[in-house]
């Protein structure tokens, strides 16, 4: 019998272990994708650990989430097509492919829309499905692949997740006038991302914020026009004289206590923040500033298919700065996930399965 190789979650909290499994024979309209890229992303940290920490309400278990084990994580994915079921139209085989792995129920008035990301029956790749830490991953539908022929996988593979991810959240915080700036809050692989589409979407002005002062001179290098040690004594009364006190945007990329603290009180009257990141935590703000200083504090998880089909229309312009990218082969991927872990990755692990 024919197998592929992937690499699962059989335990939270424990190491990935590679597994032989059974290899799928598409049927209906299911694609049969071989795995080319898969990009490494924070949010599989937390789901391997188990859990995502929620501050004062604890911690949001994957076993309560209906997280079944043994699971391949991955959820930025190219790959080509190696089969199809018999109802798969409008795709072939031998094409290259970026997943949309923002599935969700299909049935919902948010999927019938196609904003798959505000189901909350969601089925997301790479975490309900098995995804793409593996040599084999099946899609569903061709409606959740987006074709790349010809784009460099190494950089596009991100834009699934990461890419999607912070061109959505700049579209919610929405446009700024004149002189105002906009705050990027962490310079990971999202943070990064965020600075070079902010700047292919137009944003003029843009401060990038880490507590890691080494990886400011990347942020400045991905287009940031000013950068700020977030972890220095009085850095929102520095980031208020840097914006000369118009900071109405503040995109967080982190999404901890100490980066909400410095967005709610740096931003100015009607300024809006807009939170991505999943590190944990609580936000504490006193309730006057929201209608006093007339805040939006919004969130935005992920994005949905047509987004990541406008995103990839900017990155095919060549609008959109390559963000650093180091590739590793795929049966690195534990170890991957153990330095995004500790924090010493700069822009994002591409794992190579060719
Ligand atoms: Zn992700
Ligand atoms: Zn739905």
């Amino acid at each position: 019998m024919a197998t592929y190789t992937s690499y699962d979650v059989v335990e939270f909290g424990k190491p990935l272990q590679e597994q032989q499994r059974p290899m799928p024979v598409p049927s209906g309209t299911e694609v049969l994708l071989r795995v080319r890229r898969a990009g490494v992303c924070h949010s599989d940290v937390h789901i391997s650990d188990g859990y995502f920490d929620l501050g004062e309400e604890g911690v949001l278990r994957m076993e309560d989430r209906g997280i079944a084990l043994p699971k391949a994580l991955g959820h930025e994915i190219a790959g080509q097509v190696i089969a199809l079921g018999p109802d798969a139209d409008g795709v072939s085989v031998g094409q290259t492919m970026l997943v949309f792995p923002w599935i969700g129920c299909r049935k919902c008035q948010a999927c019938q829309e196609d904003r798959e990301n505000d189901c909350t029956g969601s089925r997301f790749v790479g975490l309900v499905q098995d995804g793409g830490y593996a040599t084999h991953c099946l899609i569903e539908h061709p409606k959740f692949l987006i074709d790349v022929e010809g784009m460099d996988l190494d950089m596009v593979t991100p834009h699934a997740c990461s890419g999607l991810t912070v061109f959505s959240g700049l579209k919610k915080m929405g446009p700024v006038r004149g002189d105002e700036w906009i705050a990027i809050m962490g310079t990971g692989g999202l943070g990064l991302n965020a600075i070079a589409i902010a700047k292919a979407m137009g944003y003029g002005q843009i401060v990038a914020l880490d507590n890691v002062a080494a990886k400011l001179e990347t942020a400045k290098n991905m287009g940031a026009d000013k950068v700020l040690d977030s972890s220095e004594d009085g850095a929102v009364e520095k980031l208020q004289a840097m914006t000369g006190n118009k900071l109405t945007g503040v995109v967080d990329t982190v999404g901890v206590p100490s980066t909400s603290y410095i967005a709610v009180r740096a931003l100015t009257k009607t300024g809006r923040y807009v939170v991505l990141g999943l590190h944990g935590g609580d936000l504490k703000m006193p309730l006057p500033w929201l209608p006093q200083k007339a805040l939006t504090i919004a969130g935005c998880h992920v994005g949905c298919s047509g987004d990541l089909k406008e995103l990839l229309g900017l990155v095919r312009a060549g609008k959109v700065k390559e963000l650093p990218v180091e590739s590793r082969p795929l049966s690195a991927v534990d170890r991957s996930l153990n330095d995004l872990r500790k924090g010493n990755v700069t822009g994002r692990i591409v794992l190579n399965a060719d």
